[in-house]
Order: C-alpha cells, then sequence, then structure tokens
C-alpha cells in the first residue's frame, strides 16, 4: 500500500473463529465488491481468535498474494468482542468496516454503506430483516433480552442490529477509548452517539462451519449488556426491600394485635416455613445480582489488556 498517496482507506475488519472453510470465498466476494472502488485504499484486517482449525493458515495464504491483506493471530481465543476491539485498534483506515466472517452479512450493501459514508454519516449499520434459521428458543430469549435492556438502560440499544457496520475514523477513535474488558461493543455503538444511518439487510445463512454461540455463550452476552448498560437491577433490589419490609411491618402489627386482643395461642407454623423460605429466595437472588456487579468490578480493576496478540503482519 502506498502512504504517500492521499487516497482515503477503508479497512475491512474481520474476526475469524474456526472459519477455515469461508476465509477464500469471503476474500473472492470482497475482492469482487473492492474492484469498484479502486478510488478507496482498502486494507483486509483478518483477526484470528485462536481458531483451532487451519483458519490462520488460510489467512496467511491470501497474504502472500495480497498485500492489502494484514492478520492478527491472538493467542487464544477472547471471544469476538475482544477480536473485533483489536481489529479497531490496528486498522489505519479512514472508515472501517467490520463484518463477520462467515458470509453472513451481504457484501452487496458494502457499497450502499459506502454511499452514505460519503454522504457524511459516521455510523452506518445493518439491521436483519431476517434472522436466519434460529430456534425459537433464541428468539424468544433475544426479543426479551432485548425487552429489559431497552426498559432498564438510559441509552437505546437497537434490536435486530449485529455487528456488520461501516465506521468513520471519529467513532472507530471514541469505540478505542472505552477500554473495558467486559465489553458489550452493541451498546458502545449506541452510546458513542455520532450520526447513525441504518440500512435493512437479509442476513443470509453461514456459508460453512457452525456458530460458536451456544444458549450458555449468549447468556453471558446478555448478563454483561444488562449489567454494563443498566443498574436497574440494584435499584430493584432496593424497592423490593423497601417492599417487603413494609408488609412485614403491616403483617407484624397484624399478629401482634391478634395476640393481644384475642390472645391466640402459638400456631401458623406453615407461614413461617413460608415466609422464611420466600424471603431466604429473594435474599440469594438479591446476593446474586450484587455478586454480579461485583464480579464486573473485579474485573475491571484487574485491568488485564482484553486480548494479546501472537503474531501480526
Ligand atoms: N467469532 C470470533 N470469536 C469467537 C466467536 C466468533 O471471532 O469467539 C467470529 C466468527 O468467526 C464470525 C463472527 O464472530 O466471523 C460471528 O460469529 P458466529 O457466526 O459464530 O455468530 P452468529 O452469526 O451465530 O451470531
Ligand atoms: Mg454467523
Amino acid at each position: 500500500m502506498d502512504e504517500t498517496t492521499d487516497k482515503k482507506i477503508i479497512t475491512i475488519i474481520l474476526p475469524c473463529y474456526n472459519e477455515e472453510k469461508n476465509i477464500s470465498i469471503l476474500y473472492r466476494e470482497l475482492e469482487r465488491v473492492i474492484s469498484h472502488f479502486r478510488k478507496y485504499d482498502w486494507e483486509l484486517l483478518f483477526i484470528n481468535d485462536g481458531s483451532s482449525d487451519l483458519t490462520i493458515n488460510e489467512i496467511v495464504k491470501l497474504q502472500i498474494k495480497d498485500e492489502n491483506i494484514k492478520y492478527i493471530d491472538l493467542s487464544r481465543n477472547f471471544g469476538k468482542e475482544a477480536a473485533m476491539l483489536a481489529g479497531l485498534d490496528h486498522s489505519i483506515g479512514d472508515a472501517v468496516l467490520i463484518m463477520d466472517a462467515d458470509l453472513q452479512h451481504p457484501v452487496d450493501v458494502i457499497p450502499e454503506m459506502i454511499k452514505y459514508w460519503e454522504e457524511g454519516y459516521d455510523d452506518i449499520y445493518g439491521k436483519r430483516l431476517y434472522r436466519g434459521k434460529e430456534s425459537w428458543l433464541r428468539r424468544l430469549l433475544t426479543r426479551i433480552f432485548y425487552k429489559i435492556l431497552s426498559n432498564t438502560s438510559k441509552i437505546e440499544i437497537l434490536p435486530d442490529v449485529g455487528d456488520f457496520r461501516l465506521l468513520d475514523r471519529k467513532c472507530v477513535d471514541a469505540l478505542k477509548e472505552m477500554r473495558e474488558t467486559e465489553r458489550y461493543t452493541k451498546g458502545l455503538y449506541c452510546w458513542i452517539g455520532f450520526k447513525k444511518k441504518e440500512i435493512l439487510i437479509r442476513q443470509g445463512e453461514r456459508r460453512a462451519g457452525k456458530t460458536a454461540w451456544n444458549l450458555r455463550a449468549l447468556f453471558k452476552l446478555a448478563l454483561n449488556g444488562i449489567t454494563s448498560f443498566s443498574s436497574a437491577p440494584l435499584q430493584l433490589m432496593f424497592t423490593i426491600g423497601i417492599l417487603f419490609s413494609f408488609l412485614a411491618f403491616c403483617y407484624l402489627l397484624f399478629i401482634l394485635f391478634r395476640t393481644v386482643i384475642y390472645g391466640e395461642p402459638v400456631r401458623g407454623f406453615p407461614t413461617l416455613v413460608i415466609l422464611i423460605l420466600f424471603l431466604g429466595g429473594v435474599q440469594i437472588l438479591c446476593f446474586g445480582v450484587l455478586g454480579l456487579y461485583l464480579s464486573r468490578i473485579f474485573n475491571e480493576t484487574k485491568k488485564r489488556p482484553p486480548y494479546i496478540i501472537r503474531e501480526k503482519s
């Protein structure tokens, strides 16, 4: 790449985890699009997120042929969020495009994204019209999650919007400033603001390999999203505390009154058991919520780097 020209550069960040079968197809598709945009210089930045297959070999093979290809090989699997951050940190583009390596994100909308960028938009993102083949359970849980998130956090986090987006350098620099270890990038995009533009996309099926997200990973991501963008659960605990104290106080008056006026003998074993179990449950739940936030604080205070690089080109 000739650094002396004043051509603008567009970087494409491609996080890859076990995508050996997709890399070369993806490259061919991207080449096809890029060939129409020779007025820009391109940087294809592959992040190998500790794949256990031959993904890195595929990338290196391409890199030998094409000098616009760069790669970062992480020392192990750090997760997509960290891989994307590694990409943002090392991208040189005036605009940065983030997309999945499994060809689920249609490359055909890239020209449209670039058009909006040229018109002055800073953050152009794809919104899924069709979520691809997903189980009803995943779809339902996703819906519930976004509902909770949008009702409890102060900023609006958009559902059905993935990581397929073109960001201006301004946004990239802003995202790089945020060094939290447990990242929830989808929330961060909304948090930074800037001029946004939505594009509707038809998300395809994964071309080869299988998704790295199981329900457990998604649940973890969801908890991360909520605990990093909202303190509503903590406030809810406080409200529950007040409510129960109030109810307990009323019940106390009632019992006292009954004992004094009617002199009732001691009874009510079932009531006791139910109350103890129920309140015990609520207490453990509240401790759990506290624990979630505490673990976030714990992880942040360690200030570990979000990823480690084994090799980069
Ligand atoms: N990915 C990654 N690290 C991971 C998991 C996934 O870099 O630990 C990449 C993966 O290679 C793909 C993208 O993130 O390019 C999206 O992953 P996937 O297709 O598994 O997620 P889904 O499309 O099912 O949400
Ligand atoms: Mg995918």
